[in-house]
């Protein structure tokens, strides 16, 4: 719950409130075990494979950043795996609590088996999923810097954020089912479906290129299998590696660098249409404040569908009152 309001707060609506239904609705079709715990079944000192017995993802990768930041404080570097953990929605979220813990992180995540979101390059049917990845790192007195993107041009989610709210996409974003352009977001998620298009534009080999890496990492290595395109639904496959700062070099040092480097960027003359530079993850900060005071905005039919599920489990939504 923390984690899908966090996702709300900080702008990603793709993979916030619109996530209370279809987990309430994954719990019902029993694609998850909510009272399952995560295991350690593999473990060294400085790297451990985690089974997150099919619980919620979030309840998974929290606890594999735990005991990587664990491991990495005393080793310098950890890697730990995850698999069975079904979604685990903002990717970020993970190097995020390790970097407020004063780490660096990174962490890769594919869709296991599944590999039909996305084209391969040159290709026009979806082979690959979004296949996302993230970075942290921590600074001296502001949040940390925060990179967490998929390697499509974006996530698919936010093809279904538009479906709720009746809105177009940007052409550029994905491809119906024969492999054309479209703005209509229904035509990605028809039956066949369309497809998004890898991150890149121009130079989309750079995005699929990512992609198949990220399969590699999260798929191959991390133990959930990568692309095959089965139907299934989204249970990633990850791989997180955190770093402590102080076995590679002085703290201070390195917050040194980040500022000087920083200052630096903002000296750049702002391109036509720009107010300022932001860095990684700024948005999503700035985002949280504005939403932490004026509320997180749920659109209608987003609405009804988790007052079906509250129903369903017994929170009469009409007596509801928030709390
Ligand atoms: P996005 O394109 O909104 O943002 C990507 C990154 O760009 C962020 O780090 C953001 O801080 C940065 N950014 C945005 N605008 C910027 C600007 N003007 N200046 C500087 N930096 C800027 O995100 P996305 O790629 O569409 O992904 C959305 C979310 O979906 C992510 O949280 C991702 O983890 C999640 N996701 C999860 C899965 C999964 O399987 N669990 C799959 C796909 C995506």
């Amino acid at each position: 719950m923390d984690h899908l309001v966090e996702s709300s707060l900080f702008g990603h609506d793709s993979h916030g409130a619109i996530r209370f239904y279809e987990y309430a609705q994954g719990i019902r079709d029993g694609r998850f075990n909510p009272g399952a715990r995560p295991r350690i079944v593999q473990e060294r000192p400085s790297s451990a494979v985690v089974n997150g017995g099919g619980a919620l993802g979030q309840v998974g990768a929290a606890f594999a950043t735990r005991l990587a930041m664990e491991k990495a404080r005393v080793h310098g570097v950890a890697t730990v795996t995850l698999r069975n953990t079904s979604h685990i929605g903002r990717v970020g979220a993970y190097p995020l609590i390790a970097a407020r813990a004063g780490f660096m992180a990174q962490l890769f995540a594919n869709a296991g088996h599944l590999g039909a979101q996305v084209i391969p390059f040159g290709g026009r049917i979806g082979r690959l999923s979004t296949n996302p990845l993230a970075f942290a790192a921590p600074r001296r007195g502001h949040e940390p810097l925060l990179l967490d993107m998929t390697t499509s041009v974006v996530a698919e989610g936010k093809v279904r954020v538009a479906i709720n709210r009746g809105e177009s996409i940007p052409v550029g974003w994905a491809v119906d089912s024969q492999g054309r352009p479209t703005s209509d977001p229904r035509q990605v998620k028809s039956d066949p479906p369309g497809a998004l298009l890898p991150l890149g534009g121009v130079v989309a080999h750079k995005g699929y290129g990512l992609s198949m890496m990220v399969e590699v990492m999260g798929g191959a290595v991390g133990g959930e299998g990568c692309a095959a395109g089965a139907p299934k639904f989204v249970s990633n496959g990850v791989l997180l590696t955190v770093y402590h700062i102080e076995h590679f070099t002085e703290l201070e040092t390195y917050y040194d660098e980040l500022d000087a480097m920083i200052a630096h960027i903002r000296t750049s003359r702002l391109a036509p249409g720009f107010q300022e530079i932001l860095l990684p993850g700024e948005p999503e900060f700035r985002t949280a404040r504005k939403r932490e005071s004026e509320g997180i905005e749920v659109d209608d039919q987003t609405w009804d569908q988790i007052r079906r599920q509250m129903k369903y489990f017994g929170l009469d939504s009409a007596n509801w009152n928030g709390d």
